[in-house]
């Protein structure tokens, strides 16, 4: 119901991967925000938000949003004309490129975008800019969940069911996620599933908000997934909690996992793990006795030097069990970006074009070329990853167009990182906020925020959305992608880049995803308003998506059959040492996202959490002699950081926990490991060496 003078948009919040709905409430004489509703009829939230998505239409008109173009003149950042700007980037442009080639222009990208955006932005990489280094921040986040589904199914989609089979299952495995922080309206799910009989498993080193729901919580070393996967791979087996026919039927390589989970026993595994044989025991027969199964997990298990093994090997619970293709039974990874799915299927990583499709597959490369009416050959090929990109900066990579993102915060060994932006040539950012990292460009240019954009954004079930902007926009901002657009023209290839709203976009990408993974062919803007979200693969318009995959038993590779891979347990890349003798690891907290530019300026989220701490248990704290609220140095090999002490019975003594969204002297990405996964190129940030001292003053 509107009340008199105002009206509802219809959007989805922009601050996780669960994309609730939500309705916005404008003044209709103004269309200024009034406040925001949960939607009742959209099945995610069904008539919830959590303190994130009540809080975050306040940026929209919050008073440090980015105006207008902002040119750094005599080492100040001023204003100027989007002529000016846009003149002044196109020239740096060619400049750079003239004198050192089409790869020394990189583009940085994120995944908080539309999928329009998204698209635009691989799109114009390669035929806009001629470069091959673009890649985006998602390579953070979950690219080894993204790899280890690869490998493993043929396919990456976030979650193989709709989140309504949650309820469905008789047992759940949450793994390396405090749901109930980070995705919080999940946890109406768990729940429910819990009321009907459910057992929980939580695999976390800290008894997290989540844990607190869990029948056995097993609290791992930081770094061991493989090792706990293969003790509970190992149990299942030697239980006999296997289903034989489907690891005949539909899957290889069964023979290999028995061999290398055979020495797994739960006592070797608890010595790699911390965690009591017995626990071991009575997790993996809950696990393997229940008929339904989900296992879900999260960046505790992927942001590791070895997350793409641990990911494979927790997918393997589900296929040596069978729990797979069924109501009730699957697998997910809880994404954390709020298009976090959308924004690794359209072009943006570095190795891939639209639709999932390789950039090294000449097929694929032809059909882009063909959509884009260009030549195969002006595709660059693949060229370096996020982080990989920060570290040619001043190198190979002379300037750099960062999008939406902030890797001065959001990025390990941040130290590196700052010194690394100050080698370029040229850097221009757009974004709406001034980020971290925006603060050390040459340009600034304004973007919309979330509630301003039209577009569509793909949730952590692989369910297509339908976002509609407010029709106002503070000074001088615009979307993206007609910044991107106008560059392009600038650059002489406007005629690659003529659209005149998201829609033409969306259309033009249905087309470049047509035949691929990802198959968004079959989707319309109409047909997302119609039916609360359309699930891919959607192949033709009178398709209606797929909710659940591999109910048929196919998965994508050329003998239908999905591969079990083993992995032997290697740990963290950084060990503890006498100097660094605590496990560091980092997380999310509920009223913040990601780098914080945008929830740190949200009075009614820093009110609950405004500085970052440090977790310590009360027996690790006695041993340096510190209190509750006392101030604390933190070290790793590559920096330190000094925060207050916040002292609980949650973490295990052997690690400490600060979360990561502030930046400056109060980022913990400066201690960070660089690490990266050497398939996915996933940093590990989940563990690094670090030492703690007590001081008095800052
Ligand atoms: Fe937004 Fe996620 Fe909270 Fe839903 S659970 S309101 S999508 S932050």
């Amino acid at each position: 119901m509107t009340r008199d003078g105002e009206e509802l948009i219809s959007t989805h919040c922009c601050f996780c991967g669960m994309q609730c709905g939500m309705n916005i409430r404008v003044k209709t004489v103004d269309q200024s925000v009034v406040g925001v509703e949960p939607r009742y009829d959209f099945p995610m939230n069904g008539g919830r938000l959590c303190p994130k998505g009540v809080a975050a239409y306040r940026q929209a008109e919050h008073r440090e949003r980015i105006l207008h173009p902002l040119i750094r003149k005599n080492g100040q950042l001023v204003k100027a004309t989007w002529d000016e700007a846009l003149d002044l980037v196109t020239s740096k442009i060619q400049d750079i490129q003239g004198k050192y080639g089409k790869d020394a222009f990189g583009l940085y990208s994120g995944s908080s975008m539309t999928n329009e955006k998204c698209y635009i932005m691989g799109k114009f990489a390669r035929i806009g800019l001629g470069t091959k280094n673009i890649d985006y921040n998602g390579r953070y986040c979950m690219s080894s969940a993204s790899y280890g589904f690869n490998q493993s199914v043929g396919i990456d989609r976030g979650s193989t069911n709709p989140w309504s089979d949650i309820k469905e299952a008789d047992v759940l495995v949450l793994a390396g996620s405090n749901t109930a922080e980070c995705h919080p309206l999940s946890m109406p799910y768990i729940w429910g599933a819990r009321d009907k009989g459910a057992k929980i498993i939580v695999i976390d080193p800290r008894e997290t908000k989540t844990a607190l729901v869990a029948d056995v919580h097993l609290d791992i070393r930081p770094g061991t997934d493989v090792a706990i996967g293969n003790g509970l791979l190992h149990v299942m087996i030697a239980d006999g909690l296997v289903d034989e026919q489907f690891i005949e039927q539909h899957t290889t390589g069964y023979e290999r996992l028995k061999e290398v989970v055979a020495s797994y026993t739960p006592q070797r595994v608890a010595e790699i793990t911390g965690v009591a044989p017995e626990k071991i025991i009575t997790a993996a027969r809950l696990y393997g006795q229940a008929k339904e199964g989900m296992v879900m997990f999260a960046r505790g298990v992927e942001q590791h030097a070895t997350g793409t093994d641990a990911v494979s090997t927790y997918v393997n619970l589900s296929l040596v069990s069978g729990k797979i293709g069924k109501k009730g039974s699957g697998f997910a990874t809880f994404t954390g970006q709020g298009n976090g799915q959308g924004g690794r299927e359209h072009g943006q990583k570095t190795d891939q074009l639209p639709g999932f499709r390789k950039i090294t597959d000449p097929k694929a490369r032809e059909y882009i070329a063909s959509v884009w009416g260009v030549e195969e050959s002006e595709i660059p090929g693949p060229g370096l990853s996020a982080f990989e990109i920060l570290q040619q900066l001043g190198k190979e990579i002379k300037g750099l167009l960062l999008v939406c993102s902030n890797p001065i915060v959001s990025s390990p060994s941040i130290g590196d990182v700052g010194e690394y932006l100050k080698g370029l040539d040229f850097f221009v950012a757009i974004d709406m906020f001034m980020s971290e990292s925006a603060e050390l460009a040459d340009v600034v240019l304004p973007s919309t925020v979330w509630i301003e954009d039209n577009g569509t954004t793909t949730n952590v079930e692989g369910r297509v959305v339908r976002l509609k902007g407010i029709n106002r926009r503070p000074g001088e901002v615009k979307a993206d992608w007609e910044i991107i657009s106008e560059i392009a023209d600038r650059l002489g290839r406007g005629k690659y880049f003529k659209y005149n709203s998201p829609e033409e976009i969306f259309n033009e990408l249905r087309v470049a995803s047509k035949g691929g993974i990802a198959d968004y062919y079959g989707i319309t803007y109409e047909k997302l308003e119609k039916m609360q979200g359309v699930f891919w693969p959607c192949p033709t318009e009178d398709d209606e998506g797929m909710p659940r995959l591999f109910e048929d038993k196919k998965f994508n590779f050329p003998d239908g059959k999905a591969k079990i891979l083993a992995f032997e347990h290697k740990g963290p890349n950084e060990q503890v040492s006498e100097e660094f003798p605590l496990i560091l690891s980092t997380g999310r907290v509920v009223y913040h996202y990601l780098s914080g530019n945008q929830t740190r300026r949200i009075e009614a989220l820093t009110n609950f959490c405004p500085d970052p701490y440090v977790e310590i248990h009360p027996n690790t704290a006695r041993q340096y002699n510190i209190g509750n609220g006392e101030l604390v140095k933190i070290s790793s090999p590559r920096g330190h950081i000094k925060v207050v002490a916040k002292i609980t019975k949650i973490i295990r003594e052997d690690m400490i926990f600060v979360p990561y969204h502030w930046g400056k002297q109060l980022a913990i990405n400066h201690l960070t490991n660089p690490a990266l996964e050497p398939k996915s190129k996933i940093p590990e940030f989940k563990v690094c060496a670090a030492k703690l001292e007590k001081i008095e003053t800052l």
